[in-house]
């Protein structure tokens, strides 16, 4: 019988959209039934489970899931609070969910740098990873834990300021809030478990990962076209961002200049752009690339 490998990503939620996203674009293609708890991938031995992202770490430690898709500061927070981390393998950075777990206090307050937080109660949904922080910089504070909402907690005078995930702050300052200290940046990791992975399930997993490579290759890499004079070949070539040897081709009907192609793997910006166009470059296309592999 075939073996099925197990993926936990969140049910729903601010990394449950991107996870499926970087599936679908490794090729796994599904069906999810609105309100079902686990799907088949079409054609692969793979099941997707759809469960709360703070129960991923636990099911794939125990070997429950294979692989699960969850943020550094979830993953973080199990393994301070003593969950079998050991366990637990990061297979790759996905990229995606960026956030930052920020301390901030109320916006008329007196409490405004970390030397303000002596004594001080500080509401969270991650108590182990800020008692590991406050532990470092020797601060002595009361760490109220709360599963959501913590925003609300100084209104209500559950706490005096909040350690919170942050992205752009616009909840921070709906509530009134200032944040002014990072304790841990954070984003979407891929995890696997290391319990039993038979060989079969290994060359599936080898199989998926080098999908989520090309995945994650392509989203920062482009493909860069232009025109150029045959004597800017080199001047162009040295200023294009993270690209190999460089195609070179004629154009029809014209002796002195060329085409320019070539695949960058760093981010091409605006200007990037204008050097180009400095150096004699017309034509300037900046294309996507839908995958990518060797
Ligand atoms: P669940 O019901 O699954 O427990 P939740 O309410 O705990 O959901 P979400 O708010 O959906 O969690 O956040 C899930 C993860 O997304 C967080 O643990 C974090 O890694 C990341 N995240 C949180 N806030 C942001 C944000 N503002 N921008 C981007 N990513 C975020
Ligand atoms: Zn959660």
């Amino acid at each position: 019988m075939t073996e099925i490998l197990r993926i936990a990503v969140q049910k729903k939620g601010r990394l449950a959209d991107d996870s499926l996203r970087l599936l679908k674009q490794a090729g796994l293609a599904f069906f999810r039934n609105p309100g079902a708890l686990s799907c088949r991938v079409q054609g692969l031995p793979i099941e997707l489970l759809f469960v709360r992202d703070d129960d991923i770490p636990s099911l794939v430690t125990k070997g429950v899931c294979d692989l699960g898709i969850a943020g550094e500061n979830v993953l973080s927070e199990y393994a301070l609070q003593g969950g079998d981390a050991a366990e637990l393998l990061t297979v790759r950075k996905l990229g995606f969910s960026r956030c930052t777990l920020r301390i901030a206090s109320p916006k008329d307050g007196n409490i405004a740098q970390l030397s303000d937080l002596d004594g001080v109660k500080i509401a969270t949904s991650y108590p182990e990873i800020l008692r590991k922080f406050l532990e470092n910089k020797n601060i002595k504070a009361d760490i109220v834990s709360l599963a959501g909402a913590v925003e609300i907690a100084p209104a209500l005078g559950l706490a005096d300021v909040i350690c919170d995930l942050v992205s752009s702050g616009a909840t921070l300052a709906a509530n009134g809030l200032v944040d002014f200290a990072t304790v841990m940046k954070s984003q979407a990791l891929l995890v696997q478990s290391t319990v039993s992975w038979s060989e079969e399930k290994q060359v599936l997993l080898a199989r998926l990962l080098r999908r989520v490579d090309g995945v994650l290759a392509s989203q920062s890499t482009k493909y860069i076209m232009l025109n150029a004079p045959k004597t800017a070949i080199e001047e162009i070539t040295a200023i294009l961002p993270g690209a190999d040897a460089p195609t070179i081709l004629p154009l029809a009907g014209s002796s002195d200049k060329i085409a320019i192609h070539a695949v960058c793997r760093e981010t091409i910006f605006w200007d990037t752009l204008e050097q180009l166009e400095a150096c004699g470059a017309q034509s300037i296309l900046v294309l996507p690339i839908e995958k990518m592999m060797g």
